[in-house]
C-alpha cells in the first residue's frame, strides 16, 4: 500500500474490472433481513459484502459501564474467516478491533444517543465476502440498520473508498486495488449535514489530487446516500 506499482491496474483507460476510474462497483442493499435483530442491513460493493444488524436500545450490563446522563453504540467489526481466498484466522485482532472503533466514531455523531441514558445500542458488522473497501461498505450496512432499527438518527451516514492506482485518481478500491494502490482514502459523510465523520489515508498524494478525491467522494456519497433513504422508504413505506 502506497508504494508505486507496476501492476497494470488501468489499460486503456479502464480498470481491470472494466470499470471507468470514477466508477463504483455494482451496489446492492437490503433491509429488514435478519428477522431476530432490532434493525438489520446488507450492503454489497462488488464481492465485497457486509451484514449489519443492531440491538437495543437496551439496559448496559455491568451497570458501572452505563453513562448516567447519555446511551452509549458499542460496534463490532469481523470478518469471516471465509470471507477471503487465504483463510483468515477467526476472532478479534489489531486490524478488526481498529476497524471497529473508526466505524463507531464514524456513525456516532448521527445518532441521537443522548435521548437514551445507561442504555447501549449495539452494532455488528460482519464481512461475509471481502474484496475491498469493507469499512466503508460495512459503514453504510450499519447506518442503515440503525435507521431500520428506529434510533432516532440526524442524519444517515454513507461511505465510500477513493485512491489512487497507475498515477489516476478512482472510486471504489477492490481488494487488487487496494492491495496495490498508491494511496487509499476511506470517507464517511453525513451527506444532509455536510460532515465528514470519517477520513483515514493510506500512502501518498499531493494537496490537490486529496482534494480532488474528496470531492469525488463527495459526489459518490450523494448517490449512495439516495440509494440508501430508497432502501428505507421502499421497506418501511405505509408501515406506522
Ligand atoms: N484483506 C485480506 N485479509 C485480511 C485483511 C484484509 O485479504 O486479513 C483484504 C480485503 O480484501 C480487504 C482489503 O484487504 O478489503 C483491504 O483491507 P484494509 O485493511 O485496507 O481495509 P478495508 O479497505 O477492507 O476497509
Amino acid at each position: 500500500m502506497g508504494k508505486k506499482s507496476d501492476i497494470e491496474l488501468i489499460v486503456g483507460g479502464l480498470r481491470k474490472d472494466k470499470r471507468l476510474p470514477e466508477q463504483t462497483r455494482e451496489i446492492k442493499m437490503k433491509v429488514g433481513n435478519i428477522v431476530s435483530a432490532n434493525g438489520s442491513a446488507e450492503v454489497s460493493f462488488g464481492n465485497t459484502i457486509a451484514l449489519s444488524s443492531v440491538h437495543g436500545p437496551r439496559e448496559l450490563f455491568p451497570r458501572h459501564l452505563q453513562e448516567s446522563q447519555t446511551g452509549i453504540l458499542r460496534v463490532r467489526y469481523n470478518m469471516a474467516p471465509f470471507s477471503v481466498d487465504d483463510r483468515k484466522s477467526p476472532g478479534p485482532d489489531r486490524r478488526s478491533v481498529e476497524i471497529s472503533k473508526v466505524i463507531r466514531l464514524a456513525l456516532e455523531p448521527a445518532i441521537f444517543l443522548d435521548d437514551y441514558p445507561k442504555v447501549t445500542v449495539d452494532g455488528f458488522v460482519e464481512v461475509i465476502q471481502a474484496d475491498g473497501s469493507t469499512r466503508v461498505t460495512g459503514i453504510n450496512a450499519l447506518s442503515l440498520a440503525l435507521a431500520s432499527a428506529g434510533i432516532p438518527m440526524k442524519d444517515l451516514v454513507t461511505a465510500c473508498s477513493v485512491g489512487k492506482i497507475n498515477g489516476t485518481l478512482i472510486v471504489d478500491l477492490n481488494g487488487e486495488e487496494d492491495n496495490n494502490s498508491e494511496s487509499d482514502v476511506a470517507v464517511a459523510i453525513m451527506p444532509t449535514s455536510n460532515l465528514v465523520t470519517l477520513l483515514q489515508m493510506d500512502g501518498v498524494l499531493t494537496k490537490e489530487e486529496l482534494m480532488h478525491l474528496l470531492d469525488l467522494a463527495k459526489k459518490t456519497c450523494k448517490d449512495i446516500h439516495e440509494m440508501q433513504r430508497n432502501v428505507l422508504l421502499e421497506k418501511y413505506k405505509g408501515e406506522e
